[in-house]
């Protein structure tokens, strides 16, 4: 079917709904929010009824999205969120490929008799999906809702005489998309400047963005970088490959918040001889894992292959359990050295 079409039926769907459930990932980053807060604005001015939920809290450095506070934490409030979702005629799924994504929303949403729309940027997407916007192309989920709701716009409002977008919305996937680029630095391709472009034309204040964004992170993230990068860090040069790993112990010694490691892995990467590089957190009895590449390196390969995960290409994530955060390097290590053999990775 051609995204027109599709776009269309999404466009019939949403009309004809009217409790809509937009659903977020666990471990919510900016993309995430960005793309839910758009499409949430948009389908509000469309008159819709909306809820918004995600499994767990976002960084707070996300908050100038949320102004109304609208979104609904599941961890917080699992109650309402469940009845949400038991109302629901539409759930949209936004910036995640498998329901496994939502952990333990998961079972509500597979109870739930509403239609299922997903809206993804991830390669590989799952099924039980009504209606399927999956494009692994894209720079992020928040640059695929920008022309998915501009051919909805034009839907919505075909004389050209309104618009159900705002500065909020602009601001909102202006946002997801700078964040999941790293600040325009991967995936970035030309539509990703023309998005840039148009919502720069639109009024959104790139500098009020960058200054959230960036310019927010309290002094404990900062000296808790410094510590990570002059004494956490490991390379191995001869794997090419970096690690970091972040212990409850430190998390506390630092006054540790939810975000505060955010883009730590890429710092490892930017060592010239590194091209895979990993970051490690303790979290209760999970460990998570987040994992950059350079180069023919895959790190969605990688997560699939030995950390219980996955993502794209050159960024992913995943999780260990039943591990201990000090013998997490070894089994990295030994982990890199049998990917490596099994992939005919030779330096
Ligand atoms: P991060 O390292 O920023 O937490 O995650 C990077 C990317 O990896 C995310 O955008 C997401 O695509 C993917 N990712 C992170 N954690 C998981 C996970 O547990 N499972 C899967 N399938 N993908 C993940
Ligand atoms: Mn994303």
């Amino acid at each position: 079917m051609d995204s027109l079409k599709k776009i269309k039926e999404l466009s019939i769907l949403a009309v004809e709904s009217e409790h809509i459930v937009l659903i977020g990932h666990s471990n919510p980053d900016g993309d995430c929010i960005g793309a839910l807060m758009g499409l949430n604005g948009f389908l509000e001015n469309m008159g819709k009824e909306t809820s918004v939920i995600i499994p767990n809290p976002y960084p707070s450095f996300l908050n100038f999205l949320d102004k109304s506070n609208k979104i609904i934490v599941y961890s917080l409030h699992s109650q309402i969120s469940k009845e949400k979702i038991k109302k629901a005629d539409l759930i949209i799924c936004v910036d995640f490929n498998a329901l496994k994504r939502v952990d333990t929303i998961e079972p509500y949403i597979e109870a739930s008799k509403a239609k299922r729309v997903l809206i993804d940027h991830h390669p590989q997407p799952g099924d039980g999906f009504e209606l399927m916007f999956s494009c692994p192309e894209m720079s992020s989920a928040s640059e695929l809702m920008y022309w998915l709701l501009k051919d909805m716009d034009a839907i919505q409002n075909p004389v050209g005489d309104a618009s159900c977008f705002n500065l909020d919305i602009y601001t909102a996937l202006y946002t997801g998309m700078m964040t999941d680029t790293n600040n325009f630095s991967n995936s970035v391709m030309a539509s990703t400047f023309q998005m840039a472009a148009d919502l720069m034309a639109a009024g959104v204040d790139k500098e009020y963005v960058q200054n959230e964004v960036f310019g927010g992170f309290n002094e404990c993230r900062m000296r808790l970088m410094g510590y990570m990068l002059y004494s956490n860090m490991k390379v191995y040069p001869d794997l090419h490959a970096a690690i970091m790993t972040l212990s409850e112990q430190v998390k506390d010694e630092f006054g540790f918040e939810e975000g505060d490691s955010e883009g730590f892995v890429n710092l490892a990467l930017n060592i010239k001889e590194v091209k895979v590089a990993a970051l490690f957190t303790e979290n209760k009895n999970i460990i998570r894992v987040s994992i950059r590449s350079k180069g023919s390196i895959s790190a969605n390969a990688m997560a699939k292959a030995y950390f219980n995960g996955g993502g794209h290409e050159r960024a992913a994530g995943g999780k260990l359990v039943d591990i201990k955060i000090d013998e997490v390097e070894k089994y990295y290590i030994d982990s890199l050295k049998k990917f490596y053999e099994e992939k005919g990775i030779d330096f």
